[in-house]
């Protein structure tokens, strides 16, 4: 039986991420204006200049920025004090647990237990 919720390893995703890859102008990571000569076979361009930048900031990420109105250490950090695991939190975001705690080592986000 195949799950259907499982978008990120074959490049398929909720159709409001979809609208948004399809729709920039920019690069979803670097902001970079993109060609439109890459959209002509209508594959190209999928939100991002390079496949650096789509590592760098997948979709998922990407789209909770838009949503969110927040940088990504934000938005991260605001998912995680509302409670999220940190699992929770990397599916919510369509990436696995290992990148994210790198992303978590990156933008220096650490586990901090508040007593009282
Ligand atoms: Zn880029």
């Amino acid at each position: 039986m195949k799950r259907s919720t499982t978008y990120a390893a074959d490049g398929k995703y909720p159709p409001e991420v979809q609208q948004m890859m399809a729709e920039t102008t920019r690069c979803l990571n670097c902001g970079k204006i993109l060609s439109l000569l890459q959209r002509k076979d209508g594959r190209r361009n999928r939100g991002y200049c390079t496949l650096e930048c789509y590592f760098a900031k997948p979709p998922k990420l990407a789209y909770a920025e838009k949503e969110y109105g927040a940088a990504a250490k934000e938005v991260i950090l605001k998912m995680l004090n509302d409670g999220a695991s940190v699992v929770a939190t990397a599916e919510r975001l369509g990436i696995s647990k290992p990148r994210f705690y790198d992303w978590m080592r990156k933008m220096n986000i650490k586990k901090k237990v508040v007593w009282g």
